[in-house]
């Protein structure tokens, strides 16, 4: 637990951080917007998936551009892009385990909607283990990377954030997160959320403290086998 002593709440992002990249699942999500982008403003997939990587680049979601240029409703949206079959994303003993023996509060930080988080963390076995969840509902829409989203979360569960550690796969999010005092783990999945495909870089900015290539793996290493003993 070198590095993490000071911490009691743990921030976990949801998308390729509690579940793998490697399930799919997120590129079934992207297929979705993309599709969802093509129907409601009548342009070829092509067109929806350019202007969907814009959207994500310029407003840190591609919702939060269909809100801010064509004012779509945001329920219908994550309505479609999260009706996605999550039934063959394996569950982790690793991290149900590690879960347990983590000491502190645990909650979760995600850009995802309500309905698709709870759906996920009870499906992965794993919902018990968690405070709250903090979604793009209670931010008001206004995604991670936005630092009003970050004070809002620390409202929300008034947490101290020089003694919080949080882990997301977006360098970005995290950049933020280190300016609010937070801790952070990157999950270096080699490749970005959203269908960026550009999140790795060669040299890590100073704003990612400690990084993994999976949660299970940080957490198999950094979390003891038995409970610690409180003082
Ligand atoms: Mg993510």
């Amino acid at each position: 637990m070198d590095g993490f002593r000071h911490i009691d709440t743990w921030v976990f992002d949801l998308d390729n951080t509690l579940y793998d990249a490697n399930t799919g699942v997120f590129d079934q999500i992207i297929e979705h917007m993309t599709q969802y982008v093509s129907d409601r403003l009548g342009i070829s997939r092509e067109e929806a998936n350019a202007l969907r990587r814009t959207y994500w680049q310029t407003y840190g979601t591609t919702l939060r551009g269909l809100m801010e240029e064509h004012k779509i409703d945001p329920y219908e949206f994550l309505r479609i892009a999260h009706d996605v079959d999550i039934s063959d994303v394996p569950q982790c003993e690793v991290i149900k385990e590690k879960l347990t023996l983590l000491p502190g509060r645990k909650v979760i930080f995600t850009n995802s909607g309500q309905e698709f988080a709870r759906r996920m963390t009870r499906h992965l076995g794993i919902d018990h283990h968690f405070e709250g969840t903090f979604t793009i509902e209670d931010a008001n829409f206004l995604p991670k990377p936005r630092p009003e989203t970050y004070t809002a979360i620390i409202e929300k569960f008034s947490f101290d954030p020089k003694k919080a550690a949080m882990f997301d796969d977006m360098q970005v999010n995290l950049k933020t997160a280190a300016e609010t005092g937070m801790t952070t783990v990157w999950i270096n999945c080699g490749e970005g959320s959203d269908g960026d495909g550009e999140n790795g870089c060669e040299d890590v900015p100073p704003y990612i403290h400690h990084q993994t290539g999976k949660l299970a793996d940080w957490l198999e290493q950094t979390v003891p086998q038995h409970p610690v003993k409180k003082k």
